[in-house]
């Protein structure tokens, strides 16, 4: 019989991380075990000397990401050895890392980040960051209490408030929800996250806003982690190391043990049993039918867990540089001129080379992304011809933004569409999101950007669940209890 541990954590992204931090701070005897080799999740960067093509794609899999599209193509760039030097990191991450980097250092962590910077707002977008600031302090006004958006349409919201829906505000709420890749229409869209993002902005002021025309954001809520974004990960599992616990990656959990209603343990593996007095799940929410019999779920966690498949795809390319261009901004927030059947979208674009030390010296690696439906999606994989133009718009656009791009000689774009994420299912169906304790199985909990406390987005929504999972932790199985 193995060790037997006060918590057991099924995997090491954000949430899982941060949740076993904050337990094994406590003194929880904790151990994380994470399927992949590497630790991370979703925030995965990958070391451009030794990446290997093979490697590459089945990490990209593993979180239902393809390379639909890439230029030159990926033989051509493992071929030649395009990546090396680089640390590709797959979304990189900007939104609101500031309060988690504040988590790991009251933890006892630490972490390197970026220095502070400014994300200039696109004008043409018709609105400007002092308009969304007016908008949550108005929210904030009218209702305090941000749960009660969850099951609330964006559209009648709007109407009960009077608010024009052809004015700047629902054209705002619009921003949000493509912002965070909510890609149903607009109507389908709950309103809790949008809102809840311009609650959080404006409660928190910690963004001082830019003078420049349009507005900006900036302030110490932005800041990345250097050298890759599952660095924040591996802070928060160095705090768990530190308090004595233990990290086991390639440990894929097959099966949650529970035994007269309560979870005594995890089988990873062949057979090996892990004895443990709570489990938390912080994998992809509807992967968790997968690893424990049904009988065990209660039947709305079933049907909540169903509705939440397939309702949103995000996009993004990565854009590496030779050499760096001379004044490229700190990010940009913007929309591509439309390109028939993509109807022109917002999209963010981040250099994450120099200041982040993810380029070699004197060279650049750009990120970006957008949001773009299901169909969009599809017509990616299928139409290379509307693919070539949406480069086309899409490098015009950065030319327009990152003086010398064009007169660079930037080599690679690759595009992974196909990038389904939890968040942005969530966003477009925020009544769905499962509560972090399971209610038949007690100490069972969820953490993740699926579940109850997943605020926000991306991340930060990641580590906001965690955070309400400890609490709940906390509240029914107190360290003096176990
Ligand atoms: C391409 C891409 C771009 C993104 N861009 C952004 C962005 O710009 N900003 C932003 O804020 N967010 C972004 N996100 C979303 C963000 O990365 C996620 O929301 C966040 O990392 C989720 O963290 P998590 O802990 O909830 O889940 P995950 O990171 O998915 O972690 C779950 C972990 O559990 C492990 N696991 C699952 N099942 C098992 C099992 N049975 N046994 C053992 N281990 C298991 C998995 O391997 C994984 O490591 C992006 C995501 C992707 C894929």
């Amino acid at each position: 019989m193995g060790e037997k541990y006060d918590a057991i954590v099924i995997g090491s992204g954000i949430s899982g991380s941060s949740v076993g931090a904050m337990l094994s701070k406590l003194g929880y005897k904790t151990i994380v075990l994470e399927q992949s080799e590497q630790v991370g999740g979703r925030t995965f960067a990958f070391d451009g000397d030794t990446l290997t093509k093979d490697h590459f794609l089945k990490t990209l899999a593993m979180y239902d990401c393809t390379v639909a599209v890439a230029e030159p193509d990926l033989d051509t760039i493992f071929r030649e050895g395009l990546l090396k030097g680089y640390t590709v990191d797959i979304g990189y991450h900007r939104g609101y890392t500031g309060p988690i980097i504040d988590a790991i250092k009251s933890l006892g962590g630490e972490i390197e980040t970026c220095p502070p910077f400014e994300i200039p707002w696109d004008p043409k977008l018709g609105l400007s960051f002092p308009d969304l600031m007016e908008v949550s302090k108005r929210i904030t006004e009218l209702n305090p209490n941000p749960d009660d958006y969850d099951d609330v349409s964006i559209v009648e919201f709007a109407k009960e408030q009077g608010w024009d829906l052809n004015g700047n505000l629902y054209k705002m709420f619009r921003f949000m929800a493509d912002a965070m890749q909510a890609v149903k229409p607009i109507d389908q869209t709950a309103a809790g996250d949008p809102i809840r993002s311009l609650l959080l902005r404006g409660r928190r002021q910690r963004f001082p806003v830019s003078a420049a025309a349009g507005g900006g954001l900036k302030g110490e809520i932005l800041l990345p982690p250097k050298g890759g974004s599952d660095n924040v990960s591996k802070s928060f599992l160095n705090i768990i190391t530190k308090n004595g616990g233990s990290v086991r990656t390639g440990a894929k959990v097959k099966k949650i043990v529970v035994e007269g209603g309560v979870a005594t343990g995890v089988v990873v593996g062949k057979d090996e049993l892990i004895q443990g007095k709570i489990i938390v799940y912080s994998g992809v929410i509807f992967s968790l039918p997968n690893i424990i019999e049904k009988k065990h779920l209660p039947k709305d966690y079933l049907r909540r867990i169903d509705a939440l498949s397939g309702t949103g795809v995000g996009g993004f390319l990565m854009n590496a540089g030779f050499p760096a261009p001379q004044s490229a901004p700190a990010g940009i927030f913007s929309e591509f001129p439309p390109v028939s059947g993509f109807g022109g979208r917002f999209f963010n674009a981040v250099p994450a080379g120099r200041a982040m030390g993810c380029a070699p010296d004197g060279k650049e690696l750009l990120f970006a992304g957008w949001a773009i439906t299901p169909e969009e999606n599809e017509l990616l994989i299928r139409d290379k011809e509307l693919t070539k133009k949406i480069f086309k718009s899409f490098s015009g656009k950065l030319s327009e933004v990152i003086a010398g791009y064009d007169k660079s000689d930037w080599k690679i774009v690759i595009t992974c569409p196909s990038c389904y994420s939890v968040g942005s299912r969530v966003f477009a169906s925020g009544k769905y999101r499962l509560e972090n304790r399971v209610p038949t199985v007690g100490n069972l909990f969820l953490a993740g950007d699926g579940v109850r406390g997943a605020v926000n987005f991306g991340q930060y929504a990641a580590y906001k669940s965690a955070e309400r999972c400890f609490a709940e932790i906390m509240g029914a199985y107190p360290l003096s209890l176990l």
